[in-house]
């Protein structure tokens, strides 16, 4: 048995087969064998990389709906292109490295295709980028996930979003990564998941790929590999107790939830994909409050249309049944980079080109992501929610073209509802102004991860800042009193979407300042409910 530990980012108990996950480092080999054999090397990887295209499409048509599955479907048959295929013959036969010659045949017929009038054509360069890069990552060695038949502990040193969207998320049993930090996406992605996490583990990922069992006690943040008999015995009769413990919150299933003294605050889910739409109604969220949709950009290789977008919306529409759903647009950058948009690498991107600053200079992003919410209005009670916003100019000019939006759609014949237009409130700035900003908003909802943040001037990703990335900091607190003082003087609801909007600790404090939502991982609702309703205040 070995045993390590780490910081505990979800509680639970999960046993299991452990899958490691290594990234692709993307360096060539520095030697390499003769042609014959190299050839070999490539058609083996072409093997390997159409196994893993169908595992991804299956998964996808489960996830993402057959619609942008389809795209994986292209990309397979690029496999079978004989110009691809003759090129890289060509290469390894004077001498190349299957791995480089993959590369750049792939990379000089990208190119082609992207100089090429047809938009279809053009469109496909990327896809074939992507398999010429898969393949030759094969050959480089790593950059996969090997999945076993049932479900798994996932082992990493660290999760991307555009990987963690690859997974068959009903088979993760628990995420333990080497790096990352409590407010990182592989955190969020488990709290989504419901599932025992632990981040800046101590485990080497030799230990996890070589041992049959792995347990992860998400309370303590401590991993076992190939525990003995007591250890296990212990760690079962834990996770039976939180098991029982979920059981008895089921009788907060229903209910509002309201404090002793009448006040009510809503408990909504955070979400990514519309699967997660279904956790959330499972789970008795009163709504969504943020999706988080640069979930349906990641993991692919071309833009979603405003079809594919459309349909991913009214199925999160039509699931919550009427109930209130945020959907915050496009926030990509800094930790969520796309890269088929092809956006300037920046020296700091935390600061740089991101959230509704990249929406605002690509309109031709934003636009068909708001067709695509003002038409699934007409099929549930949707509101739009920007992210990033410092300036009330921003607001104004995003409000400006959802105007244009409306009326356009509403031309084209279109049924709408409502859609309210609120802000995230996420930069100090925006926490310093909110009194401006409210008189231009519908709502506000506090992102307390990156408002802590850029307040504290720490990097939440950083793993080895640790107790310098402080939530419940003074400067952080105050900046929420101000922003529920500023929404209620204005008339308008406040809520908070990030990750403090679930912590026990402060939800009667919440409450107090006057915040009506709480939006949090569906799988901690019933418990803030609880709460919520034992409370006097
Ligand atoms: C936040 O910043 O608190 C938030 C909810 O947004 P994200 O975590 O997606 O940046
Ligand atoms: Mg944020």
């Amino acid at each position: 048995m070995k045993i390590g530990s780490g910081l505990p980012v979800y509680r639970g108990v999960a046993i299991g087969p452990a899958v490691v996950y290594r990234k692709a480092t993307g360096e060539l080999p520095e030697k390499w064998d003769a042609p014959e054999q190299e050839q070999e090397k490539f058609d083996k990887a072409c093997v390997e990389a159409r196994e893993q295209l169908s595992r991804l499409y299956e998964q996808a048509k489960q996830t993402l709906g057959e619609e942008q599955a389809a795209i994986i479907e292209v990309q397979m048959l690029m496999l079978d292109d004989l110009d691809y295929l003759e090129a890289v013959q060509e290469e390894i036969s004077t001498g190349s490295s299957a791995a480089a010659a993959a590369r750049q045949c792939g990379e000089s017929l990208a190119m082609m295709f992207a100089s090429l009038d047809d938009e279809y054509m053009k469109a496909r360069a990327a896809d074939i980028r992507d398999v010429s890069q898969r393949v030759s990552g094969i050959l480089c060695g790593g950059g996969e996930f090997r999945l076993p038949q049932g479900n798994f502990i996932l082992v990493a040193e660290d999760l991307a979003p555009s990987e963690t969207i690859q997974l068959p998320r009903e088979r993760i049993l628990a995420i333990v990564t080497q790096k990352g930090s409590s407010s990182s996406h592989t955190a969020i992605l488990a709290r989504t998941l419901n599932i025992p996490s632990i981040v800046q583990a101590d485990i080497e990922l030799d230990d996890a790929e070589n041992c049959l069992v792995l347990a992860v006690d998400g309370f303590l943040g401590q991993w076992y590999a190939d525990p003995d008999v007591d250890t296990l015995a212990a760690l079962q009769v834990k996770q039976s107790e939180a098991a029982a413990k979920r059981a008895a919150l089921e009788a907060y299933r229903g209910k509002k939830s309201i404090t002793k003294s009448g006040k009510q605050v809503l408990l909504c889910a955070n979400i990514g994909c519309p699967a997660d739409a279904e956790a959330a109604i499972a789970a008795d969220a009163e709504g969504v409050g943020l999706m988080r949709s640069e979930f349906l950009y990641l993991g692919r290789s071309d833009l979603p249309t405003e079809e594919e977008l459309f349909a991913a919306y009214r199925q999160v529409a039509e699931t919550m049944q009427g109930r209130p759903v945020v959907i915050r647009t496009l926030d990509i950058g800094a930790d969520k980079q796309v890269d088929y948009m092809n956006l300037p690498r920046e020296e700091n991107p935390a600061l740089g080109l991101r959230g509704l600053r990249i929406c605002l200079e690509r309109e031709d992003i934003f636009r068909p992501q708001l067709r695509a919410i003002y038409r699934a209005s007409a099929y549930g009670c949707l509101s739009v929610m920007f992210p990033m916003v410092a300036s009330v100019w921003e607001l104004r000019r995003a409000k400006a073209i959802c105007g244009e939006i409306r009326r356009e759609l509403i031309a084209q014949g279109y049924q709408l509802g409502e859609v309210p237009i609120g802000i995230m409130i996420e930069t100090p700035a925006a926490a310093v102004i909110a009194d401006s900003l409210a008189l231009e908003a519908d709502f506000f909802s506090v992102g307390t991860n990156d408002l802590t943040q850029y307040t504290l001037a720490v990097d939440r990703q950083n793993a080895g800042l640790g107790e310098f990335y402080d939530p419940y900091h003074p400067a952080v607190m105050a900046l929420l009193a101000q922003i529920a003082k500023s929404a209620k003087a204005a008339g308008i609801w406040a809520g908070i979407c990030g990750e403090l909007g679930a912590d026990p600790k402060l939800t009667e404090t919440f409450i107090q300042m006057g915040y009506a939502e709480l939006s949090m991982a569906p799988g901690r609702i019933l418990e803030l409910r609880k709460l919520v309703c034992e409370s006097e205040v």
